[in-house]
C-alpha cells in the first residue's frame, strides 16, 4: 500500500521488506508501464530475480540491504504508480490474511479491507496464490 499518510518513520515501510513476486506477463507489463509513466526503462536482469515455485517461474524485485530495490532512501517507493499488485494489496497478503505489523490495519475501514480481500482473490494470479516457498534461479 504505502499510502501517502502512511507514517513511514513508525514502520519504516515494512511492507517493502519484501521482494513482491510477478509473473512473466506481469513483469512485461510492469516495464511497459515505468516505460510510460516514468520514462524509464527497467532493466529486467538488473532490478529483478528469477524465482521457483512449485508452480512456475516468476520474477521477485531484487532485495538490497534487506529492502526492495525499488525504495528510495526517503523510503518511499521510486515506481509506486505502477508497483506491482501485491504491493497495492498490502496489508493484504492472502486471501483471508492481514499483516498486522502494518500501522494502517488499525485504520482501514471494513468495507476497503473487504475490497482488498476481493481484489486479491480476483487480481493475484492463481499459481503465485498456491505457491508457499521460492527460490532463486539462475536461469
Ligand atoms: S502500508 Fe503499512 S507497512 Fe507499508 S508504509 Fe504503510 S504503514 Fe508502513
Ligand atoms: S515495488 Fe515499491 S511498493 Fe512494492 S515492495 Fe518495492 S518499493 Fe515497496
Amino acid at each position: 500500500m504505502q499510502a501517502m499518510d502512511c507514517d513511514i518513520e513508525l514502520c519504516g515501510s515494512l511492507c517493502c521488506r519484501n521482494c513482491p513476486v510477478l509473473t512473466e506477463n506481469e513483469i512485461k507489463d510492469l516495464i511497459e508501464d515505468v516505460r510510460k509513466e516514468y520514462a524509464f526503462e527497467l532493466d529486467r536482469k538488473r532490478y529483478f530475480r528469477r524465482a521457483k515455485g512449485e508452480h512456475g517461474i516468476y520474477f521477485a524485485a531484487k532485495m538490497i540491504k534487506g529492502q526492495c530495490i525499488f525504495l528510495n532512501k526517503e523510503k518511499r517507493c521510486r515506481i509506486y504508480r505502477c508497483r506491482p499488485k501485491l504491493c497495492e494489496l498490502y496489508p493484504v497478503v492472502d486471501v483471508d490474511s492481514l499483516d498486522e505489523r502494518c500501522p494502517q490495519v488499525r485504520r482501514l475501514p471494513d468495507e476497503l479491507v473487504s475490497v482488498l480481500k476481493r481484489r486479491y482473490m480476483d487480481e493475484i494470479d492463481e499459481r503465485i496464490k498456491q505457491e508457499q516457498v521460492f527460490i532463486f534461479v539462475k536461469t
